[in-house]
Parts: structure tokens; C-alpha cells; sequence
């Protein structure tokens, strides 16, 4: 596949730089991503907190690599067939951090429990909990999803917790390690201070329901959670003892617009883009490039114009496969072929619509990495 993609670049048997490649390309910057990497290794490592990078944003055995070799414990994956893929190309401890129900994704499973060194999933549910149990060799190791107030996943109430440790405890096949609590709603709010109150009524929530286990014989040896809008948070409230952060990696516009740190600067850059050309230019002021629906994600708003543009030019959908820039005085005149750089609105599912990343160190085109997990959502 990746030398289908370096054909396709015209990059077969050679070196390339970053401005040659066919567009739209989706570009990552070594440094930067490396930067990024670091910077939250440390803070965890710096906090006492272990860090289970969420894989959900990359995708990528060769990210994951590099945030285990940082100092990561192993990653989380969404979904199964993401736990396969990443266990494919060596990652060895993942925590899969949505309930996994289908009989056939059961079966899997259990064949990729033994096969790894350290695997472990989410329940909020006696049946599932059953079925995992039936299906599994070797013992699972699971942790009790408890819901955050969304009503997405986990489980409700404190008492309904305290039910499912009973349950778990009736499977010989299964182990239980503790407990996950992600707070999804409250990670975008731009607020540090909004942010804080929020998450901190949450931790208090999950306070309370750590006592009830701990009252029933089920104190957790993990309690997992946090993301990027939080985990600055999460390190002062100090319940969490393994956070699941995935955007930092890269960042998007949504995190770009947060106050992460309860500071000006935020404290992660853009490590990923979409690179774009102008295909027509036929009106001053605006231009048309090649990066539309299936360049970018749609949830997150529009796209985030980086270079190649007028400081302040703006990116709008133009449909499946165009956009359009504006230029904010209505008069920059672009040539077709000019470059035009982009960050995302949204990171995770914008990877998802990429065979490959094109990595880059400077203008200089030095790997090429597989969106390892792509499409891999059951
Ligand atoms: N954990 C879970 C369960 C998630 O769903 C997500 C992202 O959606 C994350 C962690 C990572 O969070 P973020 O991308 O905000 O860092
Ligand atoms: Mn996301």
C-alpha cells in the first residue's frame, strides 16, 4: 500500500520535498508531533499520573511506538478492530475504552487477549460482562465504564457500579482493575475557568462512586480517564490515576480555540496538516483549492488557514472535493497551484480519511507512515 502511495506522489526510489507532493495530502511534522509527545510526558510524568495515549486520534503503530517510547504505559484504542491493528504492528498493553458487544467482535476478542501481553476493555453491562466471560481463555481484565451524565456509555449511578463489581466477580475468566470515567462534554469548554468547575463537580461524582466500590471490596487500581481539555484539570483534582489524551498529539482548531493551560499560549502546537492547492483562481480576493468534505472532517467547523494565504484568510466548504479561501481585504490574487496550508477542525476523524501520513522534518518529505487503524471502527 505505501508504495502505491509513493507512486502515487511520484515519489518511488526517491527523496521529496514537502512542496512537491500531490494534494490534498495530510502532512505531520516530525518535530512538532515529537514536541507534542514530550511535552505530555512530562506533565504526566511530572503529576504521578501513568499515560495511556487514546489511539483513537492516529490510528498509527508508528505513533504509538513513539509515545510508548516517551514513557507511556501502552495506548487506548475505540474500538476492536483499532486494538488489532495497532496489536498487529507490536503495541502490547491497550485498553479498548468502548463496550465491545457483537458475538464475532467477542470472539476476536478473546483471540486478541491471547496474543498480547496486556489487554483490557470496558463493561457497563451484566450480559456483556457474561458474554466476555464465556468467550474468554485466558483471563480478561476489564474496568466498569461509568457514565459521565451523558448517557452514552457506562454505567448510571454508584449502586449500579457496585451491581457490575458483584457480577464481574462471579467470572473466574475476568479481573477486574478498576474504573474508566471520560467527561467528553466538558473537554471543549473554551474556559479554563468554566472547564474547571465543571470537571470538578464530575470528580466529585466519581469520588463518590470509587467509595462505594471501595466499601464493596472493589477499591480501583486504575481509575482512567481525562483528555486534552482536561487533563491540565485533572492533574490539580487529582482523582485520575491514568489518562486517556489523544488530540494533543496533533491539535485542531476546536483545542486551538480552548484555553488549555490557564494561560495565553497554548501549550501544544498543530503537528498536522492538510496540504492544498489552488486549482482555479478566477475572482481577486478568493480562491478555489483542492480540500473539500473529503479532505477534512465536517463536525468541527471550517478548516484553519495556516499559509499560503493573506493573514486572516478564511476557509469555507465548497463541497466533496473543493474549498474555498477568502482573503479578508477581497484582493490577494492567488495562481493556480500555489500551496495553501491547513490545520483541522477536528483531528480524529480527519486522519480516518487518509491512507497514509507524509511525514515531514522541516520542507523535507522523510517518511511515509500508514494510517495503520484506518477505517477499523468495529
Ligand atoms: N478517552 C475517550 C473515551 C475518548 O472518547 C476520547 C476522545 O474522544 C479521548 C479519551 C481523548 O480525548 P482528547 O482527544 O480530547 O484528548
Ligand atoms: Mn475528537
Amino acid at each position: 500500500m505505501l508504495d502505491d502511495v509513493r507512486l502515487h506522489h511520484g515519489l518511488v526510489g526517491r527523496a521529496g520535498s514537502r512542496a512537491e507532493l500531490n494534494t490534498p495530502v495530510l502532512v505531520v511534522d516530525r518535530d512538532a508531533l515529537e514536541r507534542n509527545i514530550r511535552r505530555m510526558a512530562e506533565f504526566a510524568r511530572k503529576h504521578g499520573v501513568a499515560l495511556r495515549p487514546h489511539a483513537k486520534t492516529h490510528k498509527s503503530v508508528d505513533i504509538a511506538k513513539l509515545q510508548v517510547a516517551a514513557g507511556a504505559v501502552g495506548v487506548c484504542c475505540a474500538k476492536l478492530g483499532e486494538a488489532e491493528a495497532l496489536a498487529e504492528g507490536g503495541v502490547d498493553s491497550i485498553l479498548i475504552t468502548s463496550p465491545v458487544v457483537a458475538a464475532p467482535a467477542v470472539a476476536r476478542l478473546s483471540a486478541l487477549n491471547e496474543r498480547i501481553r496486556d489487554l483490557a476493555v470496558v463493561v457497563d453491562n451484566p450480559a456483556n460482562v457474561a458474554a466476555l466471560s464465556a468467550a474468554v481463555q485466558r483471563p480478561l481484565t476489564v474496568l466498569i465504564d461509568i457514565d459521565p451524565g451523558i448517557r452514552r456509555t457506562g454505567v448510571p449511578s454508584a449502586a449500579a457500579a457496585v451491581e457490575l463489581l458483584k457480577v464481574i466477580g462471579q467470572h473466574k475468566n475476568l479481573r477486574y482493575r478498576g474504573v474508566q470515567m471520560y467527561c467528553s462534554r466538558q473537554q471543549h469548554i473554551a474556559s479554563y475557568q468554566e472547564r474547571t468547575a465543571a470537571l470538578s463537580e464530575r470528580m466529585e461524582y466519581l469520588k463518590s462512586v470509587i467509595a462505594e466500590l471501595k466499601a464493596h471490596g472493589g477499591a480501583p487500581e486504575v481509575v482512567t480517564g481525562a483528555g486534552t481539555g482536561s487533563h491540565h484539570i485533572d492533574a490539580s483534582l487529582g482523582v485520575l490515576t491514568e489518562w486517556q489524551t489523544g488530540s494533543y498529539v496533533f491539535m485542531d482548531r476546536q483545542y486551538a480555540e480552548c484555553d488549555l493551560a490557564n494561560q495565553p499560549s497554548v501549550p501544544f502546537e498543530y503537528s498536522l496538516f492538510v496540504d492544498a492547492r489552488v486549482v482555479s483562481a478566477n475572482t481577486p480576493g478568493q480562491a478555489t483549492i483542492d480540500a473539500g468534505y473529503k479532505a477534512f472532517a465536517t463536525d468541527g467547523g471550517p478548516a484553519v488557514v495556516l499559509s499560503g494565504a493573506p493573514k486572516g484568510s478564511t476557509y469555507q466548504f465548497m463541497g466533496d472535493e473543493h474549498g474555498m479561501i477568502f482573503d479578508p481585504a477581497s484582493k490577494h490574487v492567488w495562481t493556480i497551484g500555489d500551496a495553501v496550508r491547513l490545520a483541522a477542525p477536528h483531528c480524529d476523524p480527519t486522519v480516518n480519511l487518509y491512507d497514509a501520513y507524509h511525514v515531514v522534518s522541516g520542507e523535507t518529505l522523510v517518511a511515509i507512515w500508514p494510517v495503520s487503524a484506518r477505517g477499523r471502527s468495529r
